[in-house]
């Protein structure tokens, strides 16, 4: 429970709404993450794009992760922030020039490319810069992860990566791009997968798919799985740490390695959700035609999950010992999705009452906006 927990006291005078940091759950997450992925020799890439707060970045960089970017900007802030060059890979399917030059600049480990036009601008901006890019293929595994439509990417109707009918082309091309350097291949099925069948699909995916270059006389040196082991939204306090463990036995159990291969993951929510929460006041209770609005200081501005996908956040009133009541928590931006919940058992609650929406920490922070021209939310971290 958050509560007791949450130091509510020394935050009485602070504004609302912000984000609140627990850095002993990210380090007890992140000391998870290397003993499990250590043991089995694995390389995890931190997904920047969850949360590219400095502090949890340095923090991160600092356990010795690599970073996953996709945006020069990501690529400036994590080498800012302290990841090693060496362990930085780009991804996205719309790299401008500019961000792949910063990416040559900083001579980060590779580029995961995902079509033929930008193989060739990579080609020729390397060529330029007299250095040789490594790049990985985005191939499109047509896996389904089972979650929300809009977080699936691994499908062939999705705009991501090649599809394996591109292939044969891409390799005929390969030799004449004499400033590219094919190292691996990259996958990525989706977002916030927490039934581990998807992931077992993809390994199968990715066996056959390595069949496919083996026969083709290509060596690869990596195999990166992309990202997208999801959290227990419902229950932060009993589940506050994702499984890893199970997440890495199925790739250790279902893809078939090469000795001289080493396999990548790219994890962004699972690292950094769990740790944060936001913290909101209540403003008014309204009670409605047929059901009691919480109405809080935050919005879909300052937390836009639930209104983009319809996400679950787990809501606490943090303030109040009252009896148990059952309300929609909203926030007050001139949209019907600017609803936190609807039908949630929280303690009586009344003006003034501190609300926490916990599992905040990824796609939170760094999605918000100023809408409505509010202010954005402060940020404040256990330490
Ligand atoms: C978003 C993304 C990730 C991270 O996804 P999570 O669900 O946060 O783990 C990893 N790789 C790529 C290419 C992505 O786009």
């Amino acid at each position: 429970m958050i509560k007791g927990k949450f130091p509510l006291e020394q935050f009485k005078a602070v504004e609302t709404p912000f984000y609140y940091y627990d850095l002993s759950l990210l380090k007890l997450t992140l000391e998870k993450v290397k003993s499990l992925a250590g043991g089995f020799g694995y390389d995890v890439h931190y997904a920047v794009k969850a949360n590219a707060n400095k502090h949890l970045l340095e923090l991160i960089a600092k356990e010795g992760l690599g970073a996953d970017c996709v945006s020069g900007g990501e690529v400036g802030a994590a080498v800012e922030a302290g990841f090693s060059p060496d362990k930085i890979v780009f991804a996205g399917v719309g790299k401008a020039d500019w961000e792949i030059k910063l990416g040559l600049e900083h001579h980060i480990f590779g580029f995961n490319v995902e079509s033929i036009p930008e193989l060739e601008v990579i080609n020729q901006l390397a060529a330029e810069r007299g250095v040789t890019a490594s790049v990985a293929l985005r191939i499109n595994p047509n896996v389904d992860a089972h979650t929300h439509h809009y977080i699936t990417t691994g499908l062939n109707e999705n705009k991501f990566g090649f599809n394996m009918e591109d292939m044969d082309k891409v390799i005929r091309l390969l030799p004449a791009l004499k400033n590219v350097k094919l190292i691996g291949i990259h996958f990525h099925i989706g977002s916030q997968i927490t039934d581990m069948v998807p992931f077992q699909n993809l390994c199968v995916r990715v066996n056959e798919i390595q069949e496919f270059f083996e026969s083709k006389g290509i060596r690869l040196e990596h195999i990166n799985v992309g990202g997208g082991l999801g959290i227990n939204y419902e229950h932060p306090n009993h589940v506050p740490v994702a499984d890893f463990e199970s997440y890495f036995k199925v790739f250790n159990n279902h893809l078939q390695l090469k000795p001289h291969q080493k396999l990548h993951f790219e994890l962004g929510r699972a690292i950094v959700a769990p740790c944060g929460s936001l913290i909101t006041k209540t403003l008014y209770v309204k009670e409605g035609a047929t059901k009691q609005f919480v109405i809080v200081d935050a919005g879909m501005t300052d937390l836009i999950r639930p209104a983009l996908y319809q996400a679950y956040h787990h809501i606490e009133n943090i303030s109040s010992e009252g009896p148990l009541k059952t309300y929609d928590v909203v926030g007050p931006i001139c949209e019907s999705s600017d609803t936190f919940g609807t039908e949630r058992t929280l303690n009586e609650t009344k003006r003034g009452d501190y609300i926490a929406l916990r599992s905040a920490g990824a796609y939170g922070e760094i999605m918000a906006s100023r809408y409505n021209l509010r202010q954005l939310p402060g940020v404040y971290y256990s330490e």
